[in-house]
């Protein structure tokens, strides 16, 4: 748009000569080409008159009173508007001198006396013509400069011959120096970029100078002072006709805050945020190589996953803050470990071994080993890691204790690819649970047989809660002194539609393992509390119920209410109702259970300790638990007549109950010999098969019903 209203504008020429006749002349051929003419007959009053009309070519004579026209024009570019005008200097036919000293004092053409008028017009209309050009050219440099101002790009320009190099003005701020400063070649412009990167930029321009390769590369470049900017740099050669590379040009972008952000992008995509350890995505590819490499050279990768044992529980009960400050600690320890282990040391040579202890999420843990020379130095750091992991852990205020369970997949026994050799580990990893914890056990195929069944068994538990296929059975227990049933023992049955009826050892510690056994044991508190309400009715009305107490279940913080609810809508009497607790629930948390165990006491219920003797009771908190019933373990009285250890257990198990007020009864009786050790020891109460196996509803009302062992009849009424 502007260039057309300066098209359409007539164009105004200034013309300086102390010559009257001159001026004429000039005036006449440019007004009749429909240009403006002002005059002037010096140097002086042409300033004058330039600061009035402002010309747009302004023809200047050279020899003039006043002032001449060198220093005319010298002084008008220096005028506000005089860089933009064209001077056309009007000198002597032959006069080099005076040419050269025209454009020292900034002519931008001259024309030589004397003057051919009849194509001055055309001169005058061609110089207005070039200088429309220039400013075009300047307007759109100007463009380009803001732009790649804004996008903190310069360009650059090299010539190769004479090693000049050539910086845009947005260079040397991307470089943080002065032009003055900056010595313009090359050898100065490889001074300025971060010694790391040199031999890598002269690479890249070896290769674009004789492969004629242009590049594009990323490197680092230092500020005078000191500071580190990363800029993204692009360049290409031109050669001449002979195929001799002449120049090169390239743009500089200053990319450091995109690095940044693409480092911290890259950190939160493969690093795990709480431990710094790396996450899931970059184990995963770390392993990938290492398969790789391993595969090239022959050799093995052990591939170690680790959980840890019970961490939810420090989670639930300590909160999340303290475990996750766990995990801090054991990742800290265990980076301790691997860097002193031998192995691990000869990776570290290689530095890889930053990398090869990850955390895949949760309390879950894994090891890269490549380059074993033999399978046993995965078991070597697997021992290494649960020495480490008994050692206490200082976690707010509190010594914890952990352990782990570790499973190895071995590469390429076990799997040809990360994804198999991770799901082989934690397969192995579960043998290692399942194995009591706290060990390490390397992945064999005959586990992914028991994993499946395993899962099998989960999805036909779903269905089984569904489609009603639990039953209870009921065992007795028995009065020693007076052979009287007190009470039963409800034991959860699967009547499986293929295989019959299944233990319950078979898969409470799954219910367990996957949360099912929270539904499962609010059905059997549903169902046992009824059945025990029915004889009550029936005027069976003095007997006990007795129900297990899963640990999810207790710790779940609705038991209270829950069991609040079921004894209000089966109108049982709470002292009726006795939950068997085992001793490692509630010595987990001592303190929430002695809590929750107080709320279940002071609603009336009875609380039994299942198992005792199997976990680890503090004879301390013991005391301090609202208690009336120990169950002294089947497995002290399975041998208790040949085994002295289990006699002296029972005696000191039945004087420490005594002692405490509580009611003991022994489990697993199976012998009348059994019977008659644990009445002499002065045992409350029996159950065992001595006296009746665990049997359906039916069958154990027959057993209320038969008077010679039982008088289960009213006791107080
Ligand atoms: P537990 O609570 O220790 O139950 C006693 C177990 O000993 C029962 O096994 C019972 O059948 C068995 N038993 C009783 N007398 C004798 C005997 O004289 N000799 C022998 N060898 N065994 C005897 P069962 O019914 O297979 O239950 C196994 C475990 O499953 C129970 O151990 C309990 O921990 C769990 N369980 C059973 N029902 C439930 C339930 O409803 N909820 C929960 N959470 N766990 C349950
Ligand atoms: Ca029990
Ligand atoms: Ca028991």
């Amino acid at each position: 748009m502007r260039k057309s209203d300066d098209q359409k504008k007539q164009p105004v020429v200034l013309v300086v000569d102390d010559d009257i006749a001159v001026r004429l002349l000039i005036c006449e051929s440019l007004e009749q080409a429909g240009m403006i003419v002002k005059e002037a007959e010096n140097g002086l009053e042409a300033l004058s008159v330039f600061k009035r009309v402002r010309p747009d070519i302004v023809m200047m004579d050279v020899k003039m009173p006043k002032m001449d026209g060198f220093t005319a024009c010298e002084r008008l570019r220096q005028l506000p508007g005089g860089d933009e005008v064209s001077i056309v200097m009007v000198t002597g036919l032959d006069d080099v001198k005076s040419i050269q000293q025209a454009y020292d004092a900034g002519a931008t053409d001259f024309i030589t006396k004397p003057v051919n008028w009849s194509i001055l017009n055309h001169r005058v209309r061609y110089l207005l013509r070039a200088r429309e050009a220039f400013r075009d050219l300047c307007r759109s440099e100007d463009r380009l400069t803001q732009a790649q101002r804004v996008a903190n790009l310069g360009n650059w320009e090299w010539n190769i011959v004479d090693n000049k190099l050539d910086w845009s003005g947005e260079i040397y701020s991307i470089f943080g120096l002065e032009p003055q400063a900056f010595g313009r070649t090359y050898e100065a412009f490889l001074r300025l970029v971060h010694p790391e990167d040199r031999g890598y930029i002269e690479n890249a321009v070896d290769r674009a100078l004789h492969e004629n390769k242009p590049y594009s590369i990323d490197h680092r470049i230092i500020l005078p002072d000191k500071t580190e900017r990363t800029v993204h740099e692009r360049a290409q050669v031109i050669f001449d006709e002979t195929g001799k590379p002449v120049k090169m040009h390239g743009i500089v972008q200053d990319i450091t805050k995109h690095k940044k952000t693409e480092a911290k992008i890259r950190f939160l995509a493969y690093y795990d945020v709480l431990t710094g350890l790396p996450n899931r995505q970059l184990f995963k590819e770390y392993s990938i190589r290492a398969i790789r490499m391993a595969q090239r050279d022959g050799t093995k990768l052990a591939i170690i996953f680790m959980d840890l044992d019970h961490f939810k529980r420090i989670n639930d009960t300590l909160g999340h803050n303290a475990g996750d400050k766990l995990l801090e600690k054991i990742s800290e320890n265990m980076m301790v470990v691997i860097r002193a282990s031998d192995i691990v040391t000869r990776i570290d040579n290689e530095s890889r071994s930053k990398t090869s202890l990850s955390r895949l999420g949760g309390d879950e843990f894994t090891i890269l080993l490549p380059d074993l020379t033999e399978i046993q130095q995965a078991a070597t750091v697997a021992k290494r890691i649960i020495k480490c992991l008994s050692l206490p852990v200082k976690v707010a205020g509190r010594e914890l204790y952990v352990t782990g369970s570790i499973g190895i997949a071995v590469y390429p026994d076990d799997g040809e690819d990360i994804d198999t050799l991770l799901k082989n580990a934690d397969t192995a990893m579960y043998h290692a649970k399942d194995a009591g914890r706290n060990n390490f056990q390397f992945y064999a195929k005959y586990m992914n047989e028991l994993t499946l069944s395993r899962l099998n068994m989960e999805a036909e538990l779903k269905k089984a809660l569904e489609r009603n296929e639990f039953i209870l059975y009921y065992q007795p227990q028995v009065e020693v002194a007076t052979s009287t049933i007190v009470g039963v023992e409800a034991l959860i049955r699967w009547e499986h539609p293929e295989s019959g009826i299944v233990s319950p050892a078979e898969f409470i510690p799954i219910a367990e393992e996957t949360g099912l056994i929270i539904p499962i044991g609010e059905w059997v508190l549903q169902t046992a509390c009824p059945q025990m309400a029915v004889w009550h009715k029936a005027g069976f009305n003095s007997l006990r119920i007795g129900i297990n107490l899963s640990s999810n279940q207790f710790r779940q913080g609705d038991i209270v209410k829950s069991i609040k609810n079921i004894l209000a809508t089966t109108g049982l009497d709470p002292q009726h109702l006795e939950l068997e607790i085992t001793e490692s629930i509630i010595m987990h948390d001592v303190e929430e259970a002695i809590a929750t165990l107080w709320k279940l006491k002071e609603m009336g219920l009875n609380l039994s300790i299942d198992d005792f003797g199997t976990g680890y009771s503090s004879m301390n908190y013991l005391k301090r638990f609202p208690l009336d019933t120990l169950k002294i373990d089947q497995s002290f009285i399975k041998d208790i007549m040949m085994d002295p250890n289990d006699q002296a257990i029972t005696k000191a198990t039945i004087g420490l109950a005594r002692g405490l007020g509580l009611t003991t009864i022994a489990e697993g009786v199976e012998t009348e010999e059994q019977l008659t050790f644990l009445r002499k020891q002065g045992c409350d109460q029996i159950q065992g098969y001595f006296f009746s196996k665990p049997v359906p509803t039916e069958k154990v009302e027959q057993l209320f019903l038969r008077s010679d062992i039982v008088k289960a009849k009213p006791k107080h009424n």
